[in-house]
């Protein structure tokens, strides 16, 4: 059952933008998520093994997020809010709950601007609320004529393996599926793209595995992908780190030696493995002309 929880803030306002998807605030409706990847960051004793079991609805986010935009909206401090930067705002009880598509209606109200990463084709319930928001979300000065619009989406993939995906992330949509909605969100008009976080280190980030995600996101009409490496996590029973590698040591035995030496006793691989590997995504991004970032 869900369990449900009281709040005093709900609009975090980061330090500064994301370089990646150039949020300025987030809003997660849920703590846990029931996608339950095995590599997610957000993971450790807190939520166990199975993050379903444990997730918790923030039971007074709506009054609070208005709150908390009007006075932001007042002070004009617009900025691009990510729905759902530590949950996926798009898990299966937001079928009935309907609580990312109360955020987005107050969103609409106060016109903030959007992101949202999803890996879940639920979000198509939500395409008219969306176009709304693009239209008339108001953004920060410097984005004005570099981005033009309200709304940026994004589906996350890690790999077009469906076997490795069903195991790694056994609560979220078939990679397929996930490339399907792109074009669907596209062909509905809006900036939509690829969010390849994280690539997986042997098994998606040899040179034909990042050539097929590339390809398949051009082909599913992408306008952008963005590809990053791996962090795990802690050494609990329910960290990141520790499930990981017993899915290594259980599937891809022969890759566990090669994850020792390039994590060590670090929950991230070594700058010069992400050098190499943006390097390998930039030259990809050319051959199939995609952006790698979301605007020019
Ligand atoms: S969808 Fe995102 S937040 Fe949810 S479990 Fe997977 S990585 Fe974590």
């Amino acid at each position: 059952m869900l369990s449900q929880k009281s709040v005093k803030s709900v609009l975090n306002k980061h330090k500064k933008r994301d370089s990646w998807f150039l949020d300025e605030y987030s809003v997660n409706p849920f703590e846990g998520c029931s996608c339950n990847c095995l590599y997610c960051y957000i993971r450790g004793s807190k939520y166990g093994e199975n993050m379903n079991e444990r997730l918790t609805l923030k039971s007074n986010i709506l009054p609070v997020l208005e709150k908390q935009l009007q006075l932001r909206a007042k002070k004009n401090q617009y900025g691009i809010v990510a729905v759902g930067s530590a949950t996926d705002a798009y898990m299966h009880h937001e079928e009935k709950l309907e609580i990312t598509k109360a955020i987005l209606e107050l969103l609409l109200k106060y016109r903030f601007p959007v992101f949202i990463s999803t890996k879940q084709t639920l979000i198509t319930r939500d395409i008219a609320l969306l176009k709304e928001i693009d239209k008339v979300a108001i953004l920060p000065v410097d984005l004005k004529l570099s981005l033009k619009r309200g709304v940026i989406l994004s589906v996350s993939l890690s790999t077009t393996n469906e076997k490795i995906s069903n195991i790694l992330e056994p609560g979220a949509a078939p990679p397929l599926q996930r490339l399907q909605l792109i074009r669907q969100l596209k062909t509905e008009g809006f900036l939509a793209g690829v969010n390849a976080i994280p690539i997986l280190p042997f098994i998606s980030d040899t040179e034909e595995e990042l050539e097929k995600i590339i390809a398949a996101a051009k082909q599913h009409d992408a306008d952008y992908i963005l590809a990053g490496g791996l962090t795990l996590f802690g050494d609990g029973m329910a960290d990141s780190k520790t499930l990981y590698y017993k899915f290594l040591q259980r599937y891809k035995p022969e890759l566990v030696e090669k994850y020792d030496l390039l994590f060590g006793d670090k929950f991230y691989a070594p700058w010069k493995y992400h050098d190499e590997l943006k390097s390998k995504a930039d030259l990809l991004c050319r051959k199939y002309n995609i952006r790698n970032r979301i605007i020019e």
